[in-house]
């Protein structure tokens, strides 16, 4: 048979015979890269290890080690899973199947019996049996027609192998087992060691929620069991860190989708939290030169025609309101266009600039519905939004005094995690954005040198500008480890065009402001998410929505006492309550900390005859007992102790 040359990473090709596999040219470089290698990718696309090569080509070896090795564990951990299931329940019809870093899925459908996560240590019995029994997996092939029939009564199966291109069909046969194959695969189950299924979940056919609802098996499979446990530990962590686990234990909000999806209710806890942000919030934008205003949440159509939303942002926009009278209102998806007509409402001089403007707008963005997360990302949300104008000449200095005050902000709630992102707008898909390139690489140079006048690290993202303007964005990763955006501002020369903005310079004549977009802190639905979750729901005691519990040893008898240290605190402005459920001394304590107040005292009759308390901080196992007087102090300094100033 004729040679096939073979190139390699660093460039070397070498001849081998015909039909030869990855496994032959791993083990022709080193028998301790043989015993790594689980596939290839060959041109660019992954192989089966033990693939005949037919053609030239150049080559990478798949070891255990690569991301793309993990994939092909996973994809056959997922035949297995398939496998398994039919075992269990051979009328199971079986959808999807997707392995990537993640983990991987299948896609089940059991009719009214869904498959239950109880049943989840069963299957993974039969799969431990296909594992220890070291079965070959061979890649078969099989006509479209003998494809179909053995898939006969499952609809999804075939929907799939008749969505596959040509006419041969690739199967896996395991044992006495035939697979409907995706992916390179493993070349024995005995590889297969430690894997775990997580989870079922409810998951629509293809994606669409016209389509039928499936039940989606999650898990996940590594080469070891270090590797496994760390990633079952993270998966723990990531749990206790979800905002919507920790808000439902903390009582802070609730979505439900048949009232209203992305629509969050904001329960008493949650709401004295974001009261606390938003006090904060205002009072320091206040004391830093801007002006808050309330404007309405509807206005005519025609503003976001003029500002160019209705153009460019139109996806994401509730549809607008016909009033029948030829007026159309539109909930607003951002609060730009109310804040310019605030601007725009007197004439302006070049004494009034800066000219910042700010307000917790609530605005209304028709995100799509499976993009929507607990508090994370709604449909619904209210941004501490602020835009200043300035001449052009004031620009880098507003822009880093933005800057300092965001950097201020975070310091006080802790934050540390964050990275820079300078967002540029797609050169390739510029009618997306503002039509002036001359602006954009203007606007993009200028950032660019703030930040690099300023000393900050950052990386530079094209295609995540706002249509008028790029910006720059701090971005933070959540609990389940997407990365979002906290915080953000944005250079804009469009909108003053559109509008038509002017102020009166000191040459007595007219100029064009520009306006800088900017959020602090966020939406308060995300902020408060994201606080939850760097927190782990153990709010500081500024922000805690309890910060003191007195428990009285006995109501009777020191139910009194707790009461007048309760009015005493409350009248200090701390947020504390008795209780009074009489319930047994460690359950109360208990159920504090479970509610991660940051003090519980309990006052027997030593506290109440020397008047004391008995302290115990959240998270510590001891109490200490101390003058009530100086109890006071202490939360009252505490409570003061975010401010660095
Ligand atoms: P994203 O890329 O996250 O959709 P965006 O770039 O469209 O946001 P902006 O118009 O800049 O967002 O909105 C300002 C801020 O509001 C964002 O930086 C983000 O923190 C927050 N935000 C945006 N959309 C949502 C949402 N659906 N739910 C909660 N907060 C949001
Ligand atoms: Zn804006």
């Amino acid at each position: 048979m004729a040679d096939i040359s073979i190139k390699f990473p660093d460039g070397k090709v070498k001849a081998f015979p015909a039909g030869s596999s990855a496994a032959d040219v791993a083990k022709s470089i080193s028998i301790s890269l043989a015993k790594e290698a689980v596939a290839a990718k060959f041109n660019g696309k992954l192989v089966d290890y033990l693939a005949p090569l037919s053609d030239d080509g150049s080559i990478e070896i798949v070891t255990k080690k690569d991301a793309e090795g993990l994939a092909v564990l996973r994809n056959t951990t997922a035949a297995l899973l398939r496998i398994a299931l039919k075992k269990a329940f051979p009328a199971i019809r079986l959808g999807e199947v997707s392995a990537d870093e993640d983990g991987f899925y299948v896609d089940t459908d059991k009719d009214d019996q869904q498959v239950s996560a109880d049943e989840l240590d069963s299957l993974a019995v039969i799969v431990e049996k296909l594992v220890s029994d070291k079965l070959d997996i061979k890649r078969i092939s099989l006509s479209k027609d003998d494809a179909l029939a053995s898939v006969k009564g499952d609809q999804y199966s075939s929907e799939l192998i008749k969505a596959i291109d040509g006419d041969e069909v690739s199967f896996l046969q395991i044992g006495e087992y035939q697979v409907l194959s995706d992916g390179a695969q493993l070349v024995n189950t005995g590889d297969v060691k430690h894997f775990k299924f997580l989870s079922v979940a409810g998951a629509y056919w293809q994606g669409k929620s016209s389509n039928p609802m499936l039940q989606r098996i999650y898990g996940t499979a590594f080469y070891n069991q270090a590797d496994l446990d760390e990633d079952l530990k993270k998966r723990q962590e990531a749990r206790e860190r979800d905002h919507r686990v920790i808000g439902n234990q903390l009582d802070l909000f609730f979505v439900d989708p048949k009232v209203g999806a992305g629509l969050p209710y904001w329960m008493p806890n949650g709401a004295t939290i974001r009261r606390v942000i938003e006090r904060y919030i205002i009072d320091k934008e206040v004391a830093n030169g801007y002006q808050h205003v309330y404007t309405p949440v509807l206005a005519n159509l025609d503003l976001y025609k003029q500002s160019g939303h209705w153009a460019h942002y139109r996806e994401d926009m509730f549809p607008p309101m016909d009033m029948g009278d030829g007026e159309e209102l539109e909930l607003r998806p951002m609060n730009c266009p109310s804040h310019i007509q605030i601007y725009n409402h007197h004439i302006r001089s070049y004494r009034e600039l800066p000219m910042r403007i700010a307000e917790l707008g609530m605005m209304h963005r028709y995100e799509k519905s499976g993009a929507l997360s607990g508090l994370q990302r709604v449909r619904e949300m209210t941004l501490n939004d602020g835009h200043t104008f300035v001449a052009p000449d004031q620009i880098q200095e507003e822009f880093k005094s933005i800057l300092r005050l965001m950097v201020k902000v975070y310091d006080d709630f802790d934050i540390k995690d964050y990275t820079f992102r300078l967002s540029y707008r797609d050169p390739k898909n510029t009618e997306k954005y503002f039509d002036d390139d001359e602006m954009w690489n203007k606007a993009q140079a200028m950032l660019k040198g703030a930040m690099d006048e300023l000393g900050f690290d950052y990386v530079e993202a094209e295609g995540e500008a706002a249509f008028y303007g790029p910006k720059l964005d701090v971005q933070t990763k959540t609990a389940l480890g997407n990365e979002e955006t906290l915080s953000t501002i944005q250079l804009d020369f469009m909108m003053p065009e559109r509008f038509d903005l002017h102020y009166v310079g000191a040459d007595g004549e007219e100029h064009r402001p520009v306006m800088i977009h900017r959020g602090l802190v966020s939406t308060m639905e995300r902020f408060v998410a994201y606080l939850t979750e760097i927190y782990k729901g153990a709010f500081p005691t500024w922000l805690a929505p309890k910060q003191v519990t007195i428990i009285p040893v006995s109501e009777q008898k020191n139910g009194a006492y707790a009461d007048k240290l309760a009015a005493e605190l409350k009248a200090a402005d701390v947020r504390v309550n008795v209780d009074k459920r009489g319930e047994k001394m460690g359950y109360l304590i208990r159920d504090a900390q479970t509610h991660k107040i940051p003090y519980t005292l309990v006052v027997g009759d030593d506290e109440m005859n020397n008047g004391s308390v008995s302290v115990r901080k959240y998270g510590e196992e001891d109490s200490v007992s101390e003058s009530s007087d100086a109890f006071v102090k202490q939360v009252l300094a505490d409570i003061a102790s975010y401010s660095r100033d």
